[in-house]
Protein backbone atom coordinates (compact mmCIF):
# COMPACT_ATOMS: atom_id res chain seq x y z
CA UNK A 1 0.00 0.00 0.00
CA UNK A 2 1.60 3.30 -1.17
CA UNK A 3 0.89 6.89 0.10
CA UNK A 4 0.18 9.48 -1.96
CA UNK A 5 3.68 11.08 -2.25
CA UNK A 6 5.01 7.11 -3.22
CA UNK A 7 3.41 7.36 -6.88
CA UNK A 8 5.63 6.61 -9.20
CA UNK A 9 5.26 8.88 -12.52
CA UNK A 10 6.05 8.01 -16.19
CA UNK A 11 4.88 10.93 -18.13
CA UNK A 12 5.36 8.88 -21.48
CA UNK A 13 2.36 11.15 -23.01
CA UNK A 14 3.96 14.47 -22.14
CA UNK A 15 7.71 13.75 -23.68
CA UNK A 16 5.87 13.41 -27.25
CA UNK A 17 5.83 17.15 -26.93
CA UNK A 18 3.96 20.29 -27.77
CA UNK A 19 3.01 19.57 -30.93
CA UNK A 20 0.42 16.71 -29.04
CA UNK A 21 -0.01 18.75 -25.35
CA UNK A 22 0.81 22.39 -24.06
CA UNK A 23 1.73 22.62 -20.26
CA UNK A 24 -1.01 23.90 -17.95
CA UNK A 25 -1.30 24.27 -14.56
CA UNK A 26 -4.91 23.40 -12.87
CA UNK A 27 -6.29 25.95 -11.34
CA UNK A 28 -7.39 25.19 -7.52
CA UNK A 29 -11.28 25.47 -6.23
CA UNK A 30 -11.59 27.14 -3.17
CA UNK A 31 -12.35 24.89 0.00
CA UNK A 32 -11.88 21.93 -1.46
CA UNK A 33 -13.24 18.61 0.09
CA UNK A 34 -13.61 15.45 -0.73
CA UNK A 35 -17.54 14.11 -2.00
CA UNK A 36 -16.70 10.40 -2.78
CA UNK A 37 -13.32 8.62 -3.15
CA UNK A 38 -13.53 4.77 -5.10
CA UNK A 39 -11.57 2.08 -3.02
CA UNK A 40 -11.15 -0.27 -6.52
CA UNK A 41 -10.02 2.58 -8.00
CA UNK A 42 -7.50 3.35 -5.89
CA UNK A 43 -6.22 -0.19 -5.73
CA UNK A 44 -5.07 0.02 -9.44
CA UNK A 45 -2.98 3.16 -7.76
CA UNK A 46 -1.77 0.81 -4.87
CA UNK A 47 -2.62 3.69 -2.86
CA UNK A 48 -3.83 3.14 0.87
CA UNK A 49 -7.62 3.79 1.01
CA UNK A 50 -7.20 5.90 4.47
CA UNK A 51 -5.11 8.29 2.23
CA UNK A 52 -8.72 9.19 0.56
CA UNK A 53 -9.96 11.00 4.27
CA UNK A 54 -6.59 13.28 4.51
CA UNK A 55 -6.60 17.25 3.79
CA UNK A 56 -3.82 16.30 1.50
CA UNK A 57 -5.70 14.35 -0.71
CA UNK A 58 -8.56 16.92 -1.90
CA UNK A 59 -5.61 19.38 -2.53
CA UNK A 60 -4.16 17.39 -4.57
CA UNK A 61 -7.12 16.87 -6.46
CA UNK A 62 -9.07 19.96 -6.59
CA UNK A 63 -6.04 21.45 -7.67
CA UNK A 64 -4.03 23.01 -5.25
CA UNK A 65 -1.00 20.44 -5.00
CA UNK A 66 1.01 18.72 -7.50
CA UNK A 67 3.86 16.14 -7.35
CA UNK A 68 6.81 17.16 -8.20
CA UNK A 69 6.91 14.42 -10.75
CA UNK A 70 3.48 15.25 -12.36
CA UNK A 71 3.69 17.27 -16.02
CA UNK A 72 0.39 18.54 -16.49
CA UNK A 73 -0.67 18.92 -19.93
CA UNK A 74 -3.82 19.69 -22.15
CA UNK A 75 -4.20 17.28 -25.06
CA UNK A 76 -5.12 18.30 -28.41
CA UNK A 77 -7.47 16.84 -30.39
CA UNK A 78 -10.46 17.30 -33.05
CA UNK A 79 -13.68 15.53 -33.81
CA UNK A 80 -16.73 14.54 -35.47
CA UNK A 81 -19.48 16.04 -33.46
CA UNK A 82 -23.18 15.13 -34.62
CA UNK A 83 -21.94 14.31 -37.86
CA UNK A 84 -19.95 17.68 -38.46
CA UNK A 85 -16.18 17.89 -38.71
CA UNK A 86 -14.60 20.31 -35.93
CA UNK A 87 -11.07 21.53 -36.77
CA UNK A 88 -10.26 22.21 -33.57
CA UNK A 89 -11.29 20.17 -30.06
CA UNK A 90 -9.07 19.50 -27.10
CA UNK A 91 -8.82 19.50 -23.12
CA UNK A 92 -10.89 22.48 -22.83
CA UNK A 93 -11.47 21.87 -18.98
CA UNK A 94 -9.57 18.50 -18.65
CA UNK A 95 -5.36 18.08 -17.76
CA UNK A 96 -3.58 14.71 -17.81
CA UNK A 97 -1.71 14.99 -14.83
CA UNK A 98 0.47 12.72 -15.82
CA UNK A 99 1.26 8.61 -16.15
CA UNK A 100 1.43 6.68 -12.77
CA UNK A 101 2.66 2.45 -12.46
CA UNK A 102 1.32 0.50 -10.27
CA UNK A 103 3.63 -2.68 -8.77
CA UNK A 104 2.03 -4.57 -11.50
CA UNK A 105 3.40 -2.52 -13.87
CA UNK A 106 0.15 -1.05 -15.14
CA UNK A 107 0.65 2.20 -16.35
CA UNK A 108 -2.43 4.36 -15.46
CA UNK A 109 -3.67 8.06 -16.80
CA UNK A 110 -3.96 10.44 -14.13
CA UNK A 111 -7.02 12.64 -15.55
CA UNK A 112 -8.00 15.88 -13.88
CA UNK A 113 -11.39 17.20 -15.15
CA UNK A 114 -12.66 20.45 -13.94
CA UNK A 115 -9.24 21.60 -13.98
CA UNK A 116 -10.01 25.41 -15.62
CA UNK A 117 -9.27 26.81 -18.55
CA UNK A 118 -6.74 25.97 -21.15
CA UNK A 119 -5.57 26.94 -24.58
CA UNK A 120 -8.90 24.70 -25.82
CA UNK A 121 -11.31 25.85 -23.84
CA UNK A 122 -12.63 27.50 -26.95
CA UNK A 123 -15.84 29.64 -25.45
CA UNK A 124 -16.07 27.37 -22.07
CA UNK A 125 -15.14 28.54 -18.36
CA UNK A 126 -12.55 25.05 -18.09
CA UNK A 127 -14.72 24.07 -14.93
CA UNK A 128 -16.81 21.24 -14.35
CA UNK A 129 -19.99 21.41 -11.89
CA UNK A 130 -20.85 18.87 -9.16
CA UNK A 131 -24.00 17.22 -10.80
CA UNK A 132 -21.86 16.17 -13.89
CA UNK A 133 -18.90 14.97 -11.79
CA UNK A 134 -20.61 12.94 -9.60
CA UNK A 135 -22.64 11.32 -12.72
CA UNK A 136 -18.86 10.35 -14.19
CA UNK A 137 -17.87 9.12 -11.37
CA UNK A 138 -20.73 7.00 -10.45
CA UNK A 139 -21.24 5.66 -14.45
CA UNK A 140 -17.59 5.00 -14.86
CA UNK A 141 -17.68 2.51 -11.63
CA UNK A 142 -20.95 1.34 -12.01
CA UNK A 143 -19.94 -0.06 -15.42
CA UNK A 144 -17.05 -1.12 -14.39
CA UNK A 145 -19.04 -3.46 -11.88
CA UNK A 146 -20.95 -4.74 -14.85
CA UNK A 147 -18.19 -5.82 -16.75
CA UNK A 148 -18.30 -3.21 -19.19
CA UNK A 149 -14.79 -1.67 -20.27
CA UNK A 150 -14.65 1.77 -18.76
CA UNK A 151 -12.49 4.50 -17.79
CA UNK A 152 -12.39 4.45 -14.06
CA UNK A 153 -13.13 7.31 -11.73
CA UNK A 154 -11.07 7.46 -8.78
CA UNK A 155 -12.52 10.35 -6.68
CA UNK A 156 -14.91 13.33 -6.58
CA UNK A 157 -13.69 16.30 -5.35
CA UNK A 158 -16.61 19.41 -4.75
CA UNK A 159 -15.88 23.32 -3.37
CA UNK A 160 -16.99 26.48 -2.97
CA UNK A 161 -16.54 27.75 -6.53
CA UNK A 162 -19.06 29.31 -8.35
CA UNK A 163 -19.98 28.06 -11.72
CA UNK A 164 -22.14 29.38 -14.11
CA UNK A 165 -24.48 26.79 -15.80
CA UNK A 166 -28.49 27.30 -16.52
CA UNK A 167 -28.19 28.78 -12.91
CA UNK A 168 -25.30 29.52 -10.14
CA UNK A 169 -23.89 25.85 -9.11
CA UNK A 170 -20.48 24.53 -7.41
CA UNK A 171 -17.64 23.61 -9.31
CA UNK A 172 -16.01 20.01 -8.64
CA UNK A 173 -13.14 17.75 -10.05
CA UNK A 174 -13.37 14.24 -10.80
CA UNK A 175 -9.76 12.25 -11.05
CA UNK A 176 -10.16 10.42 -14.34
CA UNK A 177 -8.00 6.96 -14.44
CA UNK A 178 -7.68 5.41 -17.96
CA UNK A 179 -4.18 3.51 -19.70
CA UNK A 180 -4.80 6.24 -22.54
CA UNK A 181 -6.37 9.20 -23.00
CA UNK A 182 -5.75 9.41 -27.03
CA UNK A 183 -9.20 9.54 -28.51
CA UNK A 184 -10.05 9.03 -31.88
CA UNK A 185 -10.07 12.55 -32.80
CA UNK A 186 -6.42 12.75 -31.81
CA UNK A 187 -5.36 10.55 -35.55
CA UNK A 188 -7.96 13.08 -36.85
CA UNK A 189 -6.55 16.08 -35.71
CA UNK A 190 -2.80 15.43 -37.57
CA UNK A 191 -5.03 13.67 -40.56
CA UNK A 192 -6.73 16.86 -41.09
CA UNK A 193 -4.09 19.44 -40.60
CA UNK A 194 -1.63 17.73 -42.61
CA UNK A 195 0.98 16.75 -39.95
CA UNK A 196 2.10 13.23 -41.58
CA UNK A 197 5.28 12.93 -38.89
CA UNK A 198 2.98 14.02 -35.95
CA UNK A 199 0.53 11.36 -37.06
CA UNK A 200 3.10 8.68 -37.76
CA UNK A 201 4.59 9.50 -34.14
CA UNK A 202 1.16 9.37 -32.61
CA UNK A 203 0.84 5.94 -34.38
CA UNK A 204 3.57 4.99 -33.16
CA UNK A 205 3.06 5.55 -29.69
CA UNK A 206 -0.35 3.92 -29.50
CA UNK A 207 1.15 1.08 -31.14
CA UNK A 208 4.45 0.52 -29.14
CA UNK A 209 2.58 1.73 -25.37
CA UNK A 210 -1.46 -0.26 -25.92
CA UNK A 211 -1.09 -2.47 -29.12
CA UNK A 212 2.46 -4.50 -28.91
CA UNK A 213 1.07 -7.42 -29.64
CA UNK A 214 0.21 -6.01 -33.35
CA UNK A 215 3.57 -5.03 -33.97
CA UNK A 216 4.40 -9.30 -34.47
CA UNK A 217 1.93 -8.87 -37.15
CA UNK A 218 2.75 -8.73 -40.89
CA UNK A 219 0.82 -5.18 -41.02
CA UNK A 220 1.11 -4.06 -37.53
CA UNK A 221 -0.96 -0.94 -38.04
CA UNK A 222 -3.79 -2.70 -39.72
CA UNK A 223 -3.66 -4.93 -37.21
CA UNK A 224 -3.98 -2.33 -34.35
CA UNK A 225 -7.09 -1.00 -36.11
CA UNK A 226 -8.56 -4.37 -36.40
CA UNK A 227 -7.94 -4.71 -32.61
CA UNK A 228 -9.89 -1.20 -31.96
CA UNK A 229 -12.66 -2.39 -34.31
CA UNK A 230 -13.10 -5.31 -32.64
CA UNK A 231 -13.05 -3.86 -29.23
CA UNK A 232 -15.25 -1.78 -29.97
CA UNK A 233 -17.89 -4.03 -31.26
CA UNK A 234 -17.73 -6.06 -28.34
CA UNK A 235 -18.01 -2.74 -25.93
CA UNK A 236 -21.14 -1.91 -27.61
CA UNK A 237 -22.49 -4.81 -27.78
CA UNK A 238 -22.20 -4.60 -23.84
CA UNK A 239 -23.59 -1.22 -23.55
CA UNK A 240 -26.84 -2.88 -25.89
CA UNK A 241 -27.22 -5.88 -23.35
CA UNK A 242 -27.50 -4.08 -20.20
CA UNK A 243 -29.24 -1.11 -21.99
CA UNK A 244 -26.47 2.16 -21.63
CA UNK A 245 -27.09 4.81 -23.64
CA UNK A 246 -23.97 7.14 -23.81
CA UNK A 247 -25.82 10.06 -25.29
CA UNK A 248 -22.11 11.93 -27.41
CA UNK A 249 -20.55 9.19 -29.63
CA UNK A 250 -18.77 11.91 -30.92
CA UNK A 251 -15.79 10.62 -32.11
CA UNK A 252 -13.55 12.81 -29.72
CA UNK A 253 -15.43 10.97 -27.05
CA UNK A 254 -14.53 7.56 -28.67
CA UNK A 255 -11.14 5.88 -27.38
CA UNK A 256 -8.73 4.14 -28.87
CA UNK A 257 -8.86 1.13 -26.22
CA UNK A 258 -12.40 0.68 -27.21
CA UNK A 259 -13.42 1.78 -23.35
CA UNK A 260 -16.62 3.34 -22.40
CA UNK A 261 -15.47 7.41 -22.06
CA UNK A 262 -16.58 10.83 -21.70
CA UNK A 263 -19.94 10.89 -19.97
CA UNK A 264 -22.20 13.24 -20.90
CA UNK A 265 -26.35 13.14 -20.39
CA UNK A 266 -25.95 9.08 -20.81
CA UNK A 267 -28.58 6.86 -19.11
CA UNK A 268 -29.44 3.58 -18.77
CA UNK A 269 -32.73 2.24 -19.57
CA UNK A 270 -35.52 2.11 -17.01
CA UNK A 271 -38.35 0.66 -19.05
CA UNK A 272 -36.81 -0.96 -22.39
CA UNK A 273 -37.22 1.34 -25.41
CA UNK A 274 -34.71 1.12 -28.63
CA UNK A 275 -35.68 4.94 -29.74
CA UNK A 276 -34.73 6.11 -26.04
CA UNK A 277 -32.38 9.64 -27.17
CA UNK A 278 -30.85 10.82 -23.41
CA UNK A 279 -29.46 13.87 -24.88
CA UNK A 280 -31.82 16.33 -25.01
CA UNK A 281 -29.78 18.37 -27.71
CA UNK A 282 -29.83 15.46 -30.18
CA UNK A 283 -32.74 16.30 -31.75
CA UNK A 284 -32.64 13.95 -34.49
CA UNK A 285 -31.96 11.08 -32.56
CA UNK A 286 -28.31 10.52 -34.11
CA UNK A 287 -27.42 8.64 -30.85
CA UNK A 288 -30.34 7.02 -29.69
CA UNK A 289 -30.07 3.72 -27.86
CA UNK A 290 -30.89 1.38 -31.21
CA UNK A 291 -28.65 3.83 -33.49
CA UNK A 292 -25.33 3.75 -31.53
CA UNK A 293 -24.66 0.06 -33.16
CA UNK A 294 -24.38 2.05 -36.39
CA UNK A 295 -22.77 4.93 -35.00
CA UNK A 296 -20.15 2.69 -33.41
CA UNK A 297 -19.41 1.67 -37.19
CA UNK A 298 -19.75 5.18 -38.59
CA UNK A 299 -16.88 6.33 -35.93
CA UNK A 300 -14.81 3.74 -36.97
CA UNK A 301 -15.24 4.68 -40.83
CA UNK A 302 -14.12 8.23 -39.54
CA UNK A 303 -11.03 6.32 -37.57
CA UNK A 304 -10.18 4.78 -40.58
CA UNK A 305 -10.24 7.91 -43.26
CA UNK A 306 -7.40 9.02 -40.26
CA UNK A 307 -5.26 6.18 -40.94
CA UNK A 308 -5.17 5.85 -44.77
CA UNK A 309 -1.52 7.16 -44.93
CA UNK A 310 -0.90 4.07 -43.03
CA UNK A 311 -2.94 1.21 -44.17
CA UNK A 312 -4.51 0.89 -47.59
CA UNK A 313 -8.12 1.14 -48.37
CA UNK A 314 -9.25 -1.88 -49.35
CA UNK A 315 -7.75 -3.28 -46.03
CA UNK A 316 -9.35 -0.87 -44.01
CA UNK A 317 -12.64 -1.87 -45.46
CA UNK A 318 -11.78 -5.51 -44.73
CA UNK A 319 -11.68 -4.73 -41.10
CA UNK A 320 -14.65 -2.33 -40.72
CA UNK A 321 -16.91 -5.68 -42.70
CA UNK A 322 -15.47 -7.42 -39.23
CA UNK A 323 -17.34 -4.76 -36.83
CA UNK A 324 -21.54 -5.94 -37.23
CA UNK A 325 -20.43 -9.28 -37.34
CA UNK A 326 -18.98 -9.57 -33.99
CA UNK A 327 -20.89 -6.94 -32.89
CA UNK A 328 -23.83 -9.43 -33.18
CA UNK A 329 -21.78 -12.19 -31.76
CA UNK A 330 -21.19 -10.71 -28.82
CA UNK A 331 -24.29 -8.65 -28.54
CA UNK A 332 -26.36 -12.42 -29.11
CA UNK A 333 -23.77 -15.02 -26.77
CA UNK A 334 -24.98 -12.19 -24.02
CA UNK A 335 -28.28 -12.18 -24.62
CA UNK A 336 -28.82 -15.75 -24.30
CA UNK A 337 -26.79 -15.80 -20.92
CA UNK A 338 -29.37 -13.42 -19.88
CA UNK A 339 -32.47 -15.59 -20.84
CA UNK A 340 -30.16 -18.31 -19.13
CA UNK A 341 -29.70 -20.57 -21.92
CA UNK A 342 -26.00 -22.01 -22.12
CA UNK A 343 -26.39 -23.17 -25.74
CA UNK A 344 -26.76 -21.90 -29.24
CA UNK A 345 -29.45 -22.27 -31.40
CA UNK A 346 -30.46 -20.50 -35.30
CA UNK A 347 -33.81 -19.19 -33.92
CA UNK A 348 -32.18 -17.38 -30.72
CA UNK A 349 -31.98 -13.99 -32.16
CA UNK A 350 -35.73 -14.13 -33.04
CA UNK A 351 -36.43 -14.95 -29.95
CA UNK A 352 -34.55 -12.26 -28.33
CA UNK A 353 -35.93 -9.31 -31.26
CA UNK A 354 -39.61 -10.84 -30.19
CA UNK A 355 -38.78 -10.14 -26.04
CA UNK A 356 -37.76 -6.45 -26.61
CA UNK A 357 -40.57 -5.81 -29.55
CA UNK A 358 -43.13 -6.78 -26.27
CA UNK A 359 -41.32 -5.06 -23.65
CA UNK A 360 -40.96 -2.04 -25.89
CA UNK A 361 -44.67 -2.14 -26.35
CA UNK A 362 -45.57 -2.37 -22.90
CA UNK A 363 -42.91 -0.35 -21.61
CA UNK A 364 -41.54 -2.98 -19.17
CA UNK A 365 -38.78 -2.75 -16.82
CA UNK A 366 -35.64 -3.80 -19.32
CA UNK A 367 -33.12 -4.45 -16.07
CA UNK A 368 -36.10 -6.16 -13.44
CA UNK A 369 -37.10 -8.58 -16.11
CA UNK A 370 -34.33 -10.12 -16.60
CA UNK A 371 -33.09 -10.49 -12.83
CA UNK A 372 -37.07 -12.35 -12.32
CA UNK A 373 -36.91 -14.40 -15.11
CA UNK A 374 -33.78 -15.89 -13.39
CA UNK A 375 -35.72 -15.92 -9.83
CA UNK A 376 -37.68 -19.24 -10.27
CA UNK A 377 -37.88 -22.06 -13.16
CA UNK A 378 -38.68 -20.64 -16.88
CA UNK A 379 -42.88 -21.72 -16.40
CA UNK A 380 -42.99 -20.19 -13.00
CA UNK A 381 -41.25 -16.91 -13.87
CA UNK A 382 -42.85 -16.16 -17.15
CA UNK A 383 -46.79 -16.79 -15.40
CA UNK A 384 -45.50 -14.41 -12.77
CA UNK A 385 -44.16 -11.75 -14.99
CA UNK A 386 -46.77 -12.01 -17.91
CA UNK A 387 -48.99 -9.46 -16.19
CA UNK A 388 -46.54 -6.78 -16.95
CA UNK A 389 -47.34 -7.12 -20.79
CA UNK A 390 -50.39 -5.67 -22.28
CA UNK A 391 -50.40 -7.71 -25.44
CA UNK A 392 -50.97 -10.80 -23.41
CA UNK A 393 -51.66 -13.05 -26.12
CA UNK A 394 -48.30 -12.06 -27.61
CA UNK A 395 -46.72 -12.72 -24.65
CA UNK A 396 -48.04 -15.91 -24.31
CA UNK A 397 -46.73 -16.85 -27.61
CA UNK A 398 -43.43 -15.90 -26.91
CA UNK A 399 -43.22 -17.73 -23.35
CA UNK A 400 -44.45 -20.79 -25.28
CA UNK A 401 -41.05 -20.86 -27.47
CA UNK A 402 -38.97 -19.14 -24.16
CA UNK A 403 -39.82 -22.34 -22.19
CA UNK A 404 -39.24 -24.74 -25.00
CA UNK A 405 -36.33 -23.55 -25.70
CA UNK A 406 -35.12 -23.66 -22.16
CA UNK A 407 -35.83 -27.26 -21.46
CA UNK A 408 -34.09 -27.81 -25.01
CA UNK A 409 -30.80 -26.32 -23.32
CA UNK A 410 -29.86 -28.74 -20.58
CA UNK A 411 -30.60 -30.34 -17.65
CA UNK A 412 -30.10 -28.15 -14.54
CA UNK A 413 -31.82 -27.45 -11.30
CA UNK A 414 -33.60 -24.28 -10.49
CA UNK A 415 -30.69 -23.50 -8.25
CA UNK A 416 -28.37 -23.47 -10.80
CA UNK A 417 -30.20 -21.46 -13.06
CA UNK A 418 -30.98 -18.86 -10.82
CA UNK A 419 -27.04 -18.49 -9.49
CA UNK A 420 -26.21 -18.43 -13.34
CA UNK A 421 -28.95 -15.77 -14.52
CA UNK A 422 -28.37 -13.44 -11.34
CA UNK A 423 -24.43 -13.26 -12.13
CA UNK A 424 -24.82 -11.95 -15.35
CA UNK A 425 -28.46 -10.03 -14.45
CA UNK A 426 -28.25 -7.20 -12.11
CA UNK A 427 -30.48 -6.42 -9.81
CA UNK A 428 -29.20 -2.38 -9.55
CA UNK A 429 -28.61 -0.26 -11.91
CA UNK A 430 -27.54 3.56 -12.10
CA UNK A 431 -31.26 4.39 -13.00
CA UNK A 432 -31.54 8.43 -13.45
CA UNK A 433 -33.44 9.42 -10.56
CA UNK A 434 -31.21 7.66 -8.24
CA UNK A 435 -28.45 9.98 -9.56
CA UNK A 436 -30.79 12.74 -9.06
CA UNK A 437 -31.33 11.98 -5.43
CA UNK A 438 -27.31 11.42 -4.37
CA UNK A 439 -26.98 14.27 -6.46
CA UNK A 440 -29.58 17.05 -4.74
CA UNK A 441 -28.24 15.47 -1.30
CA UNK A 442 -24.56 16.00 -2.55
CA UNK A 443 -25.42 19.77 -3.40
CA UNK A 444 -26.72 20.59 -0.44
CA UNK A 445 -23.91 19.33 1.16
CA UNK A 446 -24.90 15.59 2.43
CA UNK A 447 -22.65 13.42 0.45
CA UNK A 448 -24.07 10.21 2.28
CA UNK A 449 -26.54 9.23 -0.25
CA UNK A 450 -23.64 9.83 -3.16
CA UNK A 451 -21.53 6.88 -1.35
CA UNK A 452 -23.82 4.49 -0.13
CA UNK A 453 -25.09 4.54 -4.18
CA UNK A 454 -21.70 4.00 -5.36
CA UNK A 455 -21.23 1.11 -2.85
CA UNK A 456 -24.28 -0.44 -3.84
CA UNK A 457 -23.38 -0.18 -7.21
CA UNK A 458 -20.34 -1.37 -6.77
CA UNK A 459 -21.81 -4.84 -6.22
CA UNK A 460 -24.54 -4.85 -8.67
CA UNK A 461 -25.34 -8.78 -8.96
CA UNK A 462 -25.11 -9.50 -4.95
CA UNK A 463 -28.65 -9.05 -3.55
CA UNK A 464 -27.70 -6.44 -0.72
CA UNK A 465 -29.73 -6.50 2.69
CA UNK A 466 -31.60 -3.31 3.45
CA UNK A 467 -31.15 -2.08 -0.08
CA UNK A 468 -34.71 -2.70 -1.40
CA UNK A 469 -34.82 1.06 -2.37
CA UNK A 470 -32.31 1.04 -5.02
CA UNK A 471 -33.92 -2.56 -7.26
CA UNK A 472 -37.55 -0.68 -7.75
CA UNK A 473 -38.84 0.94 -10.97
CA UNK A 474 -38.19 4.74 -10.72
CA UNK A 475 -41.58 6.53 -9.30
CA UNK A 476 -43.37 8.99 -11.76
CA UNK A 477 -41.55 11.70 -10.81
CA UNK A 478 -38.27 9.93 -12.31
CA UNK A 479 -39.30 8.51 -15.10
CA UNK A 480 -38.93 11.13 -17.76
CA UNK A 481 -36.08 13.16 -15.87
CA UNK A 482 -34.74 16.08 -18.09
CA UNK A 483 -31.10 15.82 -17.96
CA UNK A 484 -29.39 18.79 -18.78
CA UNK A 485 -26.90 19.24 -21.45
CA UNK A 486 -24.54 21.45 -19.48
CA UNK A 487 -21.81 19.58 -17.36
P1 LIG B 1 -17.70 17.15 -24.43
O1 LIG B 1 -18.99 17.36 -25.16
O2 LIG B 1 -17.81 17.25 -22.93
O3 LIG B 1 -17.02 15.88 -24.84
O4 LIG B 1 -16.75 18.36 -24.82
C1 LIG B 1 -16.45 18.75 -26.14
C2 LIG B 1 -15.34 19.75 -26.13
O5 LIG B 1 -15.71 20.93 -25.38
C3 LIG B 1 -14.05 19.26 -25.51
O6 LIG B 1 -12.99 19.86 -26.21
C4 LIG B 1 -14.12 19.79 -24.09
O7 LIG B 1 -12.88 19.93 -23.48
C5 LIG B 1 -14.79 21.14 -24.32
N1 LIG B 1 -15.54 21.61 -23.13
C6 LIG B 1 -16.68 21.10 -22.64
N2 LIG B 1 -17.06 21.81 -21.55
C7 LIG B 1 -16.16 22.77 -21.36
C8 LIG B 1 -15.99 23.84 -20.41
N3 LIG B 1 -16.86 24.03 -19.42
N4 LIG B 1 -14.90 24.62 -20.52
C9 LIG B 1 -14.01 24.44 -21.52
N5 LIG B 1 -14.12 23.49 -22.43
C10 LIG B 1 -15.17 22.65 -22.37
MG1 LIG C 1 -15.44 14.99 -24.83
Amino acid sequence: MKALDELTFDNRFARLGDAFSTHVLPEPLDEPRLVVASKAAMALLDLDPAVAQTPVFAELFGGHKLWAEAEPRAMVYSGHQFGGYTPQLGDGRGLLLGEVYNEAGEHWDLHLKGAGMTPYSRMGDGRAVLRSSIREFLASEALHALGIPTSRALCVIGSSTPVWREKQERGAMVLRLAHSHIRFGHFEYFYYTKKPEQQAELAEHVLNLHYPECREQPEPYLAMFREIVERNAEMIAKWQAYGFCHGVMNTDNMSILGITFDFGPFAFLDDFDAHFICNHSDHEGRYSFSNQVPIGQWNLSALAQALTPFISVDALKEALGLYLPLYQAHYLDLMRRRLGLTTAEEDDQTLVEGLLKLMQNSGVDYTLFFRRLGDESAALAVTRLRDDFVDLAGFDAWAEQYKARVARDGDYTQEQRRERMHAVNPLYILRNYLAQNAIAAAESGDYSEVRRLHEVLTRPFEEQAGMEQYAQRPPDWGKHLEISCSS
